[in-house]
């Protein structure tokens, strides 16, 4: 079919089925489904995909089957009654057209501070054109563009050549094991894959990798009135936080802002202090402190060896401190500990996504890489499946109170996906 038809024809049947579209994010967003309870909700999911009329798959892991699998997180935490959805459209003619995996996490972050907000978090409102609620911008309604444009595409086309799998996961903000339960599942293959996540409708082909560390610092407590007899295990810990400021200059100089996908940004990979803690008394000088954050990386980089670079520049701010190189600080991995993954700039996916993007708003795309991670790392890096990143709302709304999506991003973002995924799977 002539593209210029097709994007007409797409762009018709979301603007006469908008209502639908945000019909379906409301109903996600009025079941709460912070990390660990994401029953209800996938429930309803199913409940979606039946309406639709796609083959449902709906499953709980098993948590020792899942423990024992390779790509586990260790995270201690249990599936019981956390099930994995999958809804598929079955190609009509798989040899006419590329099959499309689409994964989407219904849990949410926490609402609290629940006073921050202006509306009941988990009760959609829709107010100045905006959609709002928890999970309106990460990311049910990046799952809603998905579950909408297949049955789109299925009610106006007759559905495609290739199939069109949705997988619906629990764990996603807790370090991505519903996606690997999905994985241990067998969802391992498509031609292509979209992670709907919160991009402001810029095409992102690539995500950053991340590590937690906590580092450990001692000093010798003593009374402040006499400092000389102590070592103050804070002014040893801004010794440790300025090391670590200088391996984020170094790192951002000379390795992270190569990155195709990352060069643009202010700041291609962080190295944040997320808590500086020490000290028990305002006179007293303090024996202990301890700071806890997070070291990001960029595709091409291995999380090991940032790992082990870090570790590295917390024993160079030891170098000329003798108290510091006799007593060392500690550095603990605890919590993400994961690879960065991307897309080849030039991949057809990538190009299909653009040129759809064009078509539709008539705009040149924004392309980029998702400022944190996601589950595409694991479909990516394990099972050699392309993909992107591509969904309304913001990445800085997404764990906000007040979270909102703009509805007219929100259909612009349908629009866009479901050209591309009649284009990929094939339409006739
Ligand atoms: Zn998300």
């Amino acid at each position: 079919m002539d593209y210029r038809q097709l994007e007409k024809r797409i762009s018709a049947a979301v603007e006469k089925e908008r209502g639908r579209l945000l019909e379906l994010c409301e109903r996600l967003i009025n079941i709460e489904s912070v990390t660990g309870n994401e029953r209800a909700v996938q429930d309803e999911v199913k409940n979606i995909f039946q309406e639709i009329g796609l083959e449902t798959d709906y499953w709980i892991p098993d948590d020792e089957e899942l423990k024992n699998y390779s790509l586990y997180s260790d995270t201690g935490e249990s599936f019981l009654n956390r099930p994995v959805v999958a809804g598929i459209l079955r190609g009509k003619c798989p040899s006419k057209g590329k099959s499309l995996l689409i994964n989407g996490h219904v849990d949410v972050v926490t609402a609290e501070p629940l006073d921050m907000w202006d509306t009941d978090p988990f009760q959609a409102v829709i107010q100045d054109g905006k959609l709002i609620g928890r999970g309106a911008s990460d990311m049910k309604t990046g799952l809603c563009v998905g579950i909408f444009c297949t049955g789109l595409l299925k009610k106006y086309f007759g559905g495609v050549n290739n199939d069109i799998t949705i997988v619906s996961v629990p764990g996603e903000e807790n370090g991505g094991n519903g996606t690997a339960a999905s994985l241990m599942r067998g969802y391992t293959k498509a031609d292509a894959s979209i992670f709907p996540e919160p991009t402001s409708n810029q095409i992102q082909p690539a995500h950053r990798g991340a590590a937690f560390w906590r580092i450990h610092v001692d000093g010798r407590a003593s009374h402040g009135g006499t400092k000389y007899k102590g070592v103050s295990a804070v002014e040893k810990g801004m010794k440790v936080a300025a090391a670590l400021q200088e391996l984020e200059d170094t790192r951002n100089r000379e390795i992270c802002s190569k990155n195709v996908f990352y060069k643009d940004y202010p700041l291609s990979a962080p190295v944040t202090v997320g808590i500086f803690r020490g000290g028990q008394f305002t006179s007293g000088v303090p024996e202990h402190c301890m700071l806890e954050g997070c070291i990001e990386l960029v595709p091409g980089e291995n999380v090991e060896d940032v790992a082990k670079s870090l570790e590295e520049a917390v024993r160079g701010a030891c170098k000329d401190d003798l108290w510091l190189m006799e007593h060392p600080p500690r550095v603990e991995w605890f919590g993400l500990f994961y690879n960065p993954a991307q897309t080849e700039w030039d991949h057809p996916f990538v190009t299909l996504a653009k040129e759809s993007f064009r078509a539709v708003t008539g705009d040149e795309p924004a392309v980029n890489g998702f400022e944190a991670g996601t589950d595409m790392r694991l479909l990516n890096r394990n099972f050699g499946v392309p993909g992107l990143m591509f969904g309304a709302g913001d990445i800085a709304m997404a764990h906000a109170p007040n979270e909102y999506v703009e509805i007219e991003e929100l259909i612009k973002n349908a629009k866009v996906m479901a050209l591309m995924m009649a284009r990929w799977c094939g339409v006739e």
